[in-house]
């Protein structure tokens, strides 16, 4: 009987996760992997929810997620949301902790529903971002390999950005003037 009710509730955890990451546009593949649901499972719930709720402008991504780790310094605004969600992710402690435990485990759904509440903090301060859900999946795994994007503080009000791992970094966010510092003098 108990090992029922446990099934119950992480079928009914699983269901609530997807429908929330049906509602920020995530892609099939990132419900998948972090739900454990089958891709015709997560097509049905996804007819439901537009079905039943009426949500028809929310739209199921199949294709690709971005890949592209410049997208997130193109230009000033888009500096200004990477920083703020890299902010976000880090005071969530989601930098830290990675999301490599098996889908569907109690371990990978409570990291999820974490990573919604973080990405649901972003939305109450930025509006409508310019970022969108798979940009911060993406943005947290490229944070966390180091390989083309990294953490850096301001060197005048210590905020938090993300600057290029390698190459030239600003000299600090967008509030205090973020030009590219100068290579030093040979
Ligand atoms: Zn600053």
């Amino acid at each position: 009987m108990r090992i029922t009710d446990d099934r119950y509730t992480r079928d009914r955890l699983k269901f609530d996760l997807a429908f929330r990451l049906i509602r920020h546009e995530a892609r099939t593949g990132t419900i998948r992997s972090w739900t454990g649901l089958s891709d015709d499972r997560i097509r049905k719930l996804f007819r439901s929810y537009v079905q039943h709720l009426g949500a028809a402008d929310v739209r199921r991504h199949r294709g690709k997620p971005p890949r592209q780790a410049a997208y997130f310094l193109r230009n000033a605004l888009l500096r200004r949301q990477s920083s703020g969600l890299a902010s976000i992710l880090c005071q969530y402690g989601l930098l830290e902790s990675s999301d490599s435990s098996q889908p569907g485990t109690p371990e990978r759904l409570r990291w999820a529903e974490l990573f919604c509440v973080a990405w649901e903090t972003f939305l109450q301060e930025y509006g409508r971002p310019q970022l969108g859900f798979e940009h911060a999946c993406f943005l947290r795994r490229a944070l966390e390999r180091q390989r083309e994007l990294a953490l850096d503080n301001c060197s005048m009000c210590g905020a938090l950005l993300v600057v290029p791992a390698f190459g030239r970094r600003p000299a600090g966010c967008c509030f205090c003037g973020d030009a590219p510092l100068e290579p030093a003098a040979t």
